[in-house]
């Protein structure tokens, strides 16, 4: 439902907390965050309102690192469970996925996932997809925006989708199809988020992303690619209106 990814200097997990409290008008079942730190993914998730993931954070504290994505679930595949929360990520940890919209042919993926072994853990569409990612970025040289691209060429169905790597500590990585993804250029920090609610209070140059693109962001970089890999032309604009109290 929610989405927001941040890569800069800035504790990752604040800023992607308090980027999904500021998507929580859309409405939503689950919270969820994960930053990559040290080359390990760190998450924390929580059935109900944000707050509910704020007091696990205040227990259990994410490692201070600025690189993070969160989420807010509105249910489609799975109950509004802990373990169906965002994010997912892969059997071997590497990967941590952020998904909003519906994987339609997930069955016929899910089916051949576990016939290669793949032990699930979720009842959700978008855990297929981190796994997919894993299984991609298992092969040598791969990069994960190679590995996302590869991915969405194998999805059906609605999605807009965001990323981290363990092992690239330094980037994150989204794709869109029929959902909306707005990229937040910062001066030393870049955002991504389903709306731009999530990030006016740190930068109002905008970019919106096409339809079939996919962007990586680095703190001081933000490339945009078609499905195919080629250079995608963007479309940067300037948020001029202020958030409702
Ligand atoms: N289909 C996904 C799920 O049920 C994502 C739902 C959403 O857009 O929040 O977990």
């Amino acid at each position: 439902c929610g989405i927001v990814g941040y890569v800069g200097p800035q504790v990752a997990a604040e800023v992607v907390v308090n980027g999904l409290r500021r998507l929580e008008y859309r409405g939503y079942d689950s919270a969820g965050v994960a930053v990559v730190d040290d080359g390990r993914i760190s998450l924390a998730k929580k059935a109900g309102k944000i707050l509910n993931l704020e007091k696990l954070l205040a227990e259990e504290p994410l490692p201070d690192c600025g690189l993070g994505i969160g989420h807010t679930r509105w249910a489609t595949h799975g109950g509004p469970t802990d373990r169906n929360a965002h994010p997912h990520t892969s059997d071997d940890g590497r990967v941590a996925l952020v998904h909003n919209g519906i994987i339609e042919n997930f069955a016929v993926l899910r089916r051949e996932l576990e016939e290669a072994g793949v032990c699930l853990r979720s009842q959700t569409d978008t855990e297929i997809v981190a796994q997919l990612l894993g299984r991609e970025l298992a092969a040598e040289g791969v990069t994960l925006a190679q590995a996302m691209r590869a991915v969405c060429a194998r999805l059906d169905g609605a999605f807009t989708l965001v990323a981290v790597d363990a092992q690239s500590p330094d980037r994150v990585v989204a794709a869109r199809r029929n959902s909306p993804l707005v990229v937040g250029v910062g001066e030393g920090e870049n955002f991504l988020a389903s709306d731009v609610a999530a990030f006016i209070e740190h930068t109002r140059e905008a970019i919106e992303l096409g339809q079939d693109q996919i962007v990586e962001i680095t703190a001081d970089r933000v490339r945009v690619t078609d499905f195919q890999g080629g250079e995608a032309s963007v479309r940067p604009f300037h948020v001029d209106w202020d958030l409702q109290a």
